[in-house]
């Protein structure tokens, strides 16, 4: 990996040198901006929880069986107002909006927190592929409507009772069919996708047909290997396909390309990539280990 100086020069250059700037996000990104989902943020958010059911982290907790509706709502009002209701644009964010805001920009991510919105990115530029905290939907997919949960995750958090429970009467039920709501979150074979939803993902490809006119940069930001398909395997292929893209990708542990050869596909670490692939591309990547924070002070 070239010097960190070098790199960060670099990127400069190519921001300021882009016709359009392509960012893709996935969870380290919001995790670099303080939302984690662990440690103190946790503790001090969610003690009573810890008592009652043994919660860890915020990850594990949406995965527990809870009893009742009425249980599991108290617990995820509250997961949603500390990770999305209750939160405005973190500094990191904004950040990142300082610096691309004058450029022909588009954001895909498979975030769910809103936080480019609450930053002041365009929601015309703006594909969120896995849903929102902030929406619900019929947990039977019966239609095709999403509706915002803002007032009733405010309700039930104030009407949580000792037991951690919110009154049955607001659970909420759909207007259509009458099973319970649930969360816009793709997790399983319901997750409803809007008529938003499909004009956001149009535009995406609207962009990317349109930015291989001119000079395209990727910004990849805190992508790992949980859904890889959506947006990081993509990006790799477009590094490849075009000598007018380059890619520069922040993640913490995973910077390998994944490069084919002979047929398979390999995620090959940067130091090994001119085995693969020729000094041309080679020139076009640029990885980050580095903290996403600090890469971007360096940049103004
Ligand atoms: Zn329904």
């Amino acid at each position: 990996m070239e010097e960190y100086s070098k790199r960060t020069e670099k990127l400069k250059k190519l921001i300021n040198d882009a016709d359009y700037i392509l960012i893709g996000a996935g969870a380290g990104l919001s995790t670099a901006a303080g939302l984690e989902y662990s440690g103190k943020r946790f503790y001090d958010n969610f003690p009573e929880y810890m008592k009652k059911y043994g919660f860890t982290d915020m990850y594990t907790s949406m995965f527990y069986p809870f009893k009742s509706p009425e249980e599991r709502w108290a617990y995820f009002a509250k997961h949603v107002y500390v990770n999305n209701t209750g939160m405005e644009g973190t500094y990191l964010y904004k950040k990142l909006y300082e610096l691309i805001k004058d450029k022909d920009y588009f954001v895909i991510t498979t975030n769910t927190d809103d936080q480019f919105l609450k930053s002041g990115f365009d929601k015309e530029r703006f594909f969120r592929t896995q849903g929102s905290y902030s929406k619900l939907q019929c947990s039977k997919a019966c239609h095709n409507k999403l509706y915002d949960n803002e007032e009733l995750i405010l309700e039930m958090i104030e009407k949580t009772d000792e037991d951690l429970k919110i009154p049955s009467e607001l659970v909420p039920k759909c207007p259509v069919c009458g099973e319970e709501m649930d969360l816009n979150l793709r997790k399983d074979n319901f997750f409803v996708e809007d008529d938003e939803w499909h004009k956001q993902n149009q535009a995406y490809v609207d962009f990317r047909k349109k930015a291989l006119n001119g000079k395209l940069l990727l910004l990849e930001f805190g992508i790992g290997f949980n859904t890889p398909i959506i947006i990081r395997f993509p990006f790799d292929e477009l590094l490849k396909s075009s000598d007018n893209i380059n890619l520069a990708r922040f993640n913490r542990s995973h910077v390998e390309l994944t490069v084919e050869h002979n047929g398979q596909y390999y995620l090959v670490p940067e130091d090994e990539l001119d085995k693969y692939l020729s000094p041309e591309i080679n020139e076009r990547y640029l990885p980050f280990k580095e903290d996403i924070g600090n890469t971007l002070d360096e940049l103004f």
